[in-house]
């Protein structure tokens, strides 16, 4: 699934191929990717637009649009963005089709039906409600700590969960509890001050790296250029069951935490 360095990348290397372009039609080859307004609203609403900025809160990608609304986009499982001339081949899996003014596309490709869009005026109604990001720099060892302190949830749910921190999925929690040596069924009660700011050390810096790599490809995430990210290549627990652990060679174990599969190191992350 696409999380904050997937989406940021996405976010990054469509930009230059739509601020400033005219929105002249929309595609929709599967109406239930649009949640709002309706199908017909929403193609009507898009069109004649200018693109005026993109950004990303979260795993959401918010698109400004010149009559003062807003293209809100989320990939969810297996969606991606793919920029191509529009009379070329289309990719598979595609549920909509944002034509630009200069013969490009942008194709919604979407093999498990997941991904969304919305096309607001207010967009705190949907992004309004996330946590911080956890790149910014106002985002602190103290924030995090003083947001677990008020929960009572196995460490791996709470790092997915987009109201304490924003972005950050299975993947990458997985990938900071290890480095963290946290077993992810662990309760932030337990976890001492020290553990808690390596935890939003890991956190910031995995995530970083996540986006030099230009995202993790494990399933069906593509870069808007066709291309797969090189992030996962990095991992040391995600996605890896049965493999040697990195650091002691135990080999990775794959638990479900309430309903996500979640990789560790029994012996590096004790519970
Ligand atoms: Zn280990």
């Amino acid at each position: 699934m696409p999380e904050l360095p997937e989406v940021e990348t996405v976010k990054n290397e469509i930009l230059p191929y739509i601020i400033g372009r005219t929105i002249t039609a929309i595609t929709l080859l599967w109406e239930g990717i649009v949640k709002e307004p309706s199908p017909e609203e929403f193609c009507s609403g898009l069109s004649r637009q200018k693109i005026m900025d993109i950004s990303r809160r979260g795993k959401y990608m918010v698109v400004t649009l010149s009559g003062g609304e807003y293209l809100i986009i989320h990939l969810k499982m297996t969606g991606s963005l793919i920029v191509q001339k529009t009379t070329d081949e289309p990719p598979r899996f595609i549920r909509a089709i944002i034509h630009l003014d200069d013969g490009n596309s942008v194709f919604f490709r979407d093999p498990r039906k997941f991904g969304a869009m919305r096309l607001v005026r207010d967009k705190d109604r949907i992004i309004g409600k996330l946590g911080p990001e956890p790149l910014e720099d106002d985002f602190t060892s103290e924030i995090l700590a003083e947001r677990l302190s008020k929960r009572k949830a196995p460490m791996k749910a709470l790092l997915c969960e987009q109201s304490l921190v924003a972005g950050i999925g299975s993947m990458y929690a997985d990938e900071a509890l290890f480095a963290t040596g946290i077993h992810p069924l662990r309760l932030p009660e337990s976890l001492s001050r020290k553990e808690i700011e390596l935890l939003y050390r890991a956190i910031r810096e995995i995530l970083w790296a996540a986006i030099e790599n230009k995202g993790a490809s494990v399933n069906t995430y593509f870069r808007p250029g066709g291309s797969e990210g090189t992030a996962h290549y990095e991992f040391k627990v995600a996605h890896r069951g049965g493999q040697p652990c990195l650091v002691c060679s135990t080999p990775v174990k794959r638990i479900v935490v309430r309903g996500r599969g979640s990789y560790f190191c029994s012996k590096c992350q004790p519970p």
